[in-house]
């Protein structure tokens, strides 16, 4: 039985940082584990479709919504665990990031697993690690959204990638628990071998103990950097950036489709209803009078797809992801 209020026809707008999307015909906020985990259950016995949210921070939803359940994980909460003989793939991947940036984050100690909720929001750790002298993940501030989706996108702050400090982690996968432990091959740029039908329930990460005390600078001075460059009204860089290969096939100076779309495609600040492509960020499409709809953004993404495909010959790959749209 569900012990939890649910919702009907619940605009989705306000849990995306787009503020853009239709209603959801049913909506559950957990907070817990447990919550999390009653949803599931619930929806799986009823047969009712669902997807999972974290912090909305890299989905354009459609204008008509999202049919079935949609889940919202608030369950937070970190806590350090005793470092078993985890064995971790070293799988590298090439990060597409060009440094200018003077600061380091503290340098490692000794190693620290901690378990975290999927619903732990990554700014509120971050700074929670800081203040206990725990390091690693500082190249990711700036990055809204939960742990969930950050592992689930394998995103990627500066020249880490998430799936650098995942060492095991428990997912509910086809109406039941399994334990996951990653692989080598499991993850790459955007990548992570997770469904939608699969859920982050919780994790465990591989950090260092500080040596220094540089982390809540690094924190601060990184973070201010990053809201300067990247407006918050949005869904993050809307395109992935290119590989190396493709960078030098096409002679360009930047992997960063935000240089692509002012210097080479002219699109900067073109806008279709209420978005816009950024002023801040070409690679950004924004949400500019707070009434954009989804359909806004899709012209304005299928825009920069056809010059592009005119102009460069190539097509962009979404790094965002667009739930309840038939079209692709
Ligand atoms: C201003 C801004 C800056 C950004 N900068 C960056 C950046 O520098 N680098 C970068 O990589 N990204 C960046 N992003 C994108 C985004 O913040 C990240 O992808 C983020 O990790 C998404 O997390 P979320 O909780 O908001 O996921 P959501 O947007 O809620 O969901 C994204 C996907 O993850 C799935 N998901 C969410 N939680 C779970 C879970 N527990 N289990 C399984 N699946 C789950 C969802 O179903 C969905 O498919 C930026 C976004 C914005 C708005």
């Amino acid at each position: 039985m569900l012990e939890l209020p649910l919702r009907h026809h619940v605009p989705l707008a306000p849990y995306t940082t787009f503020h853009i999307g239709g209603p959801a015909d049913y909506l559950l906020e957990v907070t817990s584990q447990e919550q999390l985990r009653q949803s599931l259950r619930w929806a799986e016995e009823k047969g009712i479709p669902w997807l999972i949210l974290g912090g909305g921070s890299n989905v354009l939803i459609s204008d008509r919504g999202i049919r079935g359940l949609v889940i919202i994980n608030r369950s937070q909460g970190w806590q350090k665990v005793a470092l078993d003989d985890f064995s971790r793939p070293t799988a590298s991947i090439a990060s597409r990031w060009q440094s200018t940036f003077p600061l380091e984050p503290p340098a490692r100690g000794k190693k620290v697993a901690i378990k975290v909720n999927t619903g732990t929001s990554l700014k509120a750790l971050l700074f929670e690690l800081a203040a206990a002298q725990i390091t690693g993940l500082e190249w990711f501030v700036g990055i809204p959204g939960t742990v969930g989706g950050a592992i689930k996108n394998n995103i990627h702050g500066g020249p880490e990638f998430f799936s650098n400090f995942l060492l095991a982690a428990t997912i509910w996968r086809q109406g039941r628990e399994e334990r996951y432990l990653p692989q080598a091959e499991d993850f790459d740029y955007d990548f992570s071998p997770f469904d939608s039908q699969t859920v982050l329930l919780e994790a465990t990460l591989l950090l260092f103990e500080a040596k220094d005390n540089r982390g809540p600078l690094f924190l601060r001075e990184w973070g201010k950097t990053k809201l300067q460059n990247q407006p918050q009204n949005s869904a993050g860089c809307v395109f992935q950036n290119l590989s190396i290969k493709e960078q030098r096939q096409l002679g360009l100076p930047s992997p960063s489709w935000g240089y692509i779309i002012d210097k080479i495609l002219h699109l900067k600040g073109r806008q279709i209803g209420g978005a816009q492509i950024s002023l801040q960020h070409a690679a950004f499409i924004i949400n500019a009078d707070g009434q954009a709809r989804a359909k806004d953004v899709l012209a304005l993404i299928n825009l920069i797809k056809e010059k592009s495909q005119q102009v460069l010959g190539i097509e962009p790959r979404l790094e965002i992801q667009l739930l309840g749209f038939d079209e692709k």
